[in-house]
Formats: C-alpha cells, sequence, structure tokens
C-alpha cells in the first residue's frame, strides 16, 4: 500500500492568540509543502474573514484548507472571557465526533483530499489525543500557553502529593518547594490559578491537569518558545515528553522563512477585530522610543477602578502612551464607549485610544520605548522580538507565572502584581522609560537578537521545525 502523502489537521483553542500561532504555523507547513487543513469554529471564521484578507493570503497554497465547525453555543453569546468554560465544553460536545470522523474516514474531505496523518490539537483539547490513539493517528499538541507555566502545570500533580495545593493559610508571598527549576522565585501569587481554594472542584484546574495527564500519550509537543529564552524548563519539560519542538517566536519564524524564499512580507493579519490603523499614523508623528503602548490582550478584563488607577498613573508619569481599550476590556459591562470617551477628552496630546491595534507593526514602531502588557504568551513573544521592555499586569493562568519571568528570570521588565495603584503605575512607567531605561533595553535588545538567531539558518528554533516537518512526513497510518 502507497504511503499516505502527509496531511495536517490544525485545531487551535477558538480565541485570538493560539488563532495567531496556529495560523503561523499552518503556513510555515504550506512553505514545507504539506498539505494542511485548518479547523476553525463557524464564529471565528466569520470574523476572520470579515476583518484579514486571510483567505487571499492562503489561496497562494493550494495545499492549504480551511474547514469550520460549530463552537455548539448559539450566535448571540458573547464569547467573552466569562463564557470560557462554557466555550470549551460546548466545543468539545462538537469536536469530539467531528474528529473521529474524519480521522476515520479514508479522505478528509470525503472527496478529494488524502486523510489526515497528523492532528496538531491546542494543548487544552487533551481528548484530541485519545481520539488519535483510538483511531490509530498520531497527535502532536501545540500548547501555546508560556512554557513556564505549562512547567507548572506539569508539577501540579507533585505539588498536590506534597500538599502544597490547595495553599494553607492567606501568605501569597510564600514560596513553592515542589516545582523544579523554580525554587525561590515562584510564589503562590504567581500560581496559574490564583487563590486556589480546591483544585478537585476548580473547572480550569481540572483541565490543566487532564492536559497534563494526555502529554505522554502524545507523539510529541510543540512550544512557540526557543532554547536560549527557555532552555533549562524545555529540558524539564522533556522529561515529560521526549519530543519537545520549540519552534518559536513564530511569527518572527514565518517571517524569516518568506524572507528565506523571497516571498513578499504581506501586511498580514489574523485579527478577529478591525484594526485601527490610525494608531501607526500617531505614532508617526511621536519621537522615538517616547511612547508607551498599553494592552491587554483579547480576553482580560479590568473593572472601572483599575482603569482608572493605570490611566491616571499613565498621565501623571507625563509619559505618552498609546492604549488599547477593546470594546469589552470594562469588566462587566457590555460596552465602555462613554467611558472611554470621556477619559481620552481629558489627555488628548500625550494620548491616543484604540479599539484594536495591529499589534506587531505597532511594537515594531520606532516610538514605542515600551510595553504595559498583561503578559499574554503572544504578546509576551512579540515584546521580546522587538526589544521592548515591559510593564506587566498580569490577570489569569499562564500571565502570572510569565509575568514572574519577565521581572525576575529574564529581567526585561517589572512585574506589577496585584496591586493596582496610579503611583506605583507612575513610578514603574517612569522606571522603565526613562531612569532605567538603559539597562532594561540592553537585556531585552540582547533576547531580541537571541530571538532573531534561533529562526535564522541553523539556529535552534529553525532545526526544530525542520525536524518536526521531517518527522511528520515520517508519521503515516
Ligand atoms: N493583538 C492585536 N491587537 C490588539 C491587541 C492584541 O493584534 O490591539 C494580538 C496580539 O498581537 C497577540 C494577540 O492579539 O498576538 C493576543 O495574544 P496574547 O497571548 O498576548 O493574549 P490573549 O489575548 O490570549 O490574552
Amino acid at each position: 500500500m502507497d504511503h499516505p502523502s502527509p496531511h495536517v489537521l490544525l485545531f487551535p483553542l477558538p480565541i485570538q492568540s493560539p488563532i495567531n500561532s496556529m495560523l503561523h504555523l499552518a503556513e510555515l507547513f504550506c512553505l514545507a509543502g504539506l498539505q494542511v487543513t485548518f479547523l476553525n469554529t463557524n464564529h471565528n471564521q466569520k470574523l476572520l474573514l470579515r476583518h484579514t484578507n486571510v483567505e487571499s493570503r492562503f489561496r497562494q497554497y493550494p495545499r492549504f484548507r480551511f474547514r469550520t465547525i460549530s463552537d455548539g453555543l448559539p450566535e448571540e453569546n458573547p464569547r467573552s472571557s466569562v463564557q470560557f468554560g462554557e466555550l470549551i465544553s460546548s466545543l468539545q460536545a462538537v469536536a469530539e465526533p467531528f474528529l473521529r470522523e474524519i480521522l476515520l474516514s479514508s479522505s478528509s474531505d470525503g472527496v478529494t483530499e488524502p486523510p489526515v496523518t497528523c492532528v496538531i490539537p491546542d494543548g487544552l483539547f487533551y481528548y484530541a489525543v485519545d481520539i488519535g490513539n483510538e483511531i490509530g493517528v498520531p497527535v502532536i499538541p501545540f500548547d501555546t500557553i508560556s512554557p513556564c507555566c505549562l512547567w507548572v502545570y506539569l508539577c501540579i500533580p507533585k505539588l498536590i502529593q506534597a500538599e502544597e495545593i490547595p495553599f494553607k493559610g492567606n501568605d501569597l508571598d510564600a514560596l513553592f518547594e515542589n516545582v523544579a527549576g523554580m525554587q525561590g522565585l515562584l510564589r503562590r501569587r504567581d500560581f496559574p490559578f490564583y487563590r486556589l481554594i480546591d483544585y478537585a472542584t476548580d473547572p480550569y484546574c481540572q483541565i490543566a491537569l487532564k492536559e497534563v495527564e494526555s502529554i505522554p500519550r502524545s507523539n510529541g509537543l510543540i512550544l512557540n518558545t526557543f532554547e536560549d529564552l527557555d532552555g533549562p524548563l524545555l529540558s524539564l519539560i522533556r522529561s515529560h515528553c521526549q519530543q519537545t519542538y520549540a519552534i518559536g517566536p513564530l511569527h518572527l519564524h514565518l517571517k524569516t522563512k518568506l524572507a528565506e524564499k523571497r516571498m513578499p512580507i504581506s501586511a498580514s493579519s489574523n485579527s478577529l477585530w478591525e484594526e485601527d490603523h490610525s494608531s501607526i499614523q500617531w505614532l508617526d508623528a511621536q519621537p522615538i522610543e517616547s511612547v508607551i503602548y498599553v494592552s491587554f490582550g483579547s480576553m482580560a478584563t479590568l473593572s472601572k477602578e483599575e482603569i482608572l488607577e493605570f490611566w491616571h498613573g499613565l498621565v501623571n508619569s507625563g509619559i505618552r502612551f498609546l492604549w488599547v481599550m477593546r470594546s469589552n476590556l470594562l469588566r462587566g459591562e457590555e460596552s465602555n464607549h462613554q467611558f472611554v470617551k470621556e477619559l481620552s477628552e481629558g489627555c488628548k496630546e500625550r494620548a491616543y485610544i484604540v479599539s484594536w491595534a495591529p499589534q506587531e507593526k505597532v511594537l515594531a514602531h520606532s516610538a514605542i520605548g515600551g510595553f504595559l502588557t498583561h503578559s499574554g504568551w503572544n504578546s509576551t513573544m512579540e515584546s521580546i522580538v522587538q526589544g521592548k521592555p515591559m510593564i506587566c499586569w498580569a490577570v489569569y493562568v499562564d500571565q502570572r507565572v510569565t509575568s514572574r519571568f519577565v521581572g525576575e528570570v529574564w529581567k526585561i521588565g517589572v512585574d506589577m502584581k496585584d496591586i493596582c495603584d496610579r503611583y506605583i503605575i507612575e513610578k514603574m512607567v517612569k522606571d522603565l522609560m526613562v531612569t532605567n531605561r538603559d539597562e532594561f533595553k540592553k537585556s531585552a535588545e540582547k533576547l531580541s537578537n537571541l530571538a532573531k538567531e534561533s529562526v535564522g539558518d541553523g539556529g535552534s528554533s529553525y532545526n526544530a521545525l525542520q525536524c518536526l516537518v521531517d518527522d511528520v512526513k515520517k508519521l503515516g497510518r
């Protein structure tokens, strides 16, 4: 029997950052000549097609297809962070039978395409590993969270056994003893599931546990990082999954490969919201490294009090800022339109507000000197690539561990962690942008150079991607 031609099914978590990362990976696979199917939810596919040129961009790859499924939620559901748990379980109910069907059929679309030979689901879709094993199709999860958080997840069973979780007492500065590689570093307040009361009833902790249990049963693990950033943690993660491919930073990797092949690096966007390019025009009129970019990603929300503390801290610092105020940034409110309008009236000459920005371009702009971020993993990687120091306001999950690493391990910024106060914000902004600017800039630029080396010819991520593509080609049925 002929060996089937390699055909990868990519299945991202139905939110902005994993969609970004998986589309980058999809394009890298297309460049390597693989057949690729990208499984998106109907809801996100509609948004993606409305706000991006993704359809025409991928048209140049004849072996690429989008496929869509329902996420199981009614159209009017806002799918914000509050409904995240609901979204994950309703999607699971639709995805499980879909995956079984597509993996059992002899062609992926029932007519023309070769069968799927490898599934790359988000790491959170632990059930895909079992379905693949049951049917005999290899599964290589892509964990789109930060590797430092993934390592904490992998240590959860040990923490439970050592009775370090659930936490006893209220001291959030107490250090964990049973997270190898993070002794003396990881405090309770840095734990992904903040103030964890009971791991057995916390739904997100339960999903994380199922995810880590599935890792040794998978055929490998993909991470969006590079050896010079996360080498020691990657060694620890490899004790659970030997075949761990560190192929990041993915967005830079893709740009580098396109340049290598002399293909146009189009103004590619994978945004589910409309990007406001007036932010770039505003930046064009600002002096070099004079602006701090403020964004809390696609899901995190802030209370009205927190937004006001950030606003006053930024205004009082005297530093110019560009702030992404998503329409659903204000916690518990449908829209923050009026509130944002009133705020922006107060500081027109030094502040600019948009509801969604072309973030990669913003961070690459010479007027940007720093990033006030929620420490989402994509934002962190994008900032590292551009050598921009960060102030971290982590909200939940991997952001809490990542922000600790930004401040204490990589030393490319400061971690606010839990105290949202205008005086602290003012001081940190001045510290990052003026007082200790040279020091932060030096360490951020050093990491940026290492990131670039990693995806260049012969670099660690370059080699790991080659190895992943070769392995995917070998994996048949
Ligand atoms: N992003 C963007 N424009 C914005 C805000 C965010 O394009 O105004 C992108 C950003 O470049 C990143 C992603 O959205 O790739 C956010 O991912 P991250 O992991 O940082 O945070 P999450 O949204 O998952 O919390």
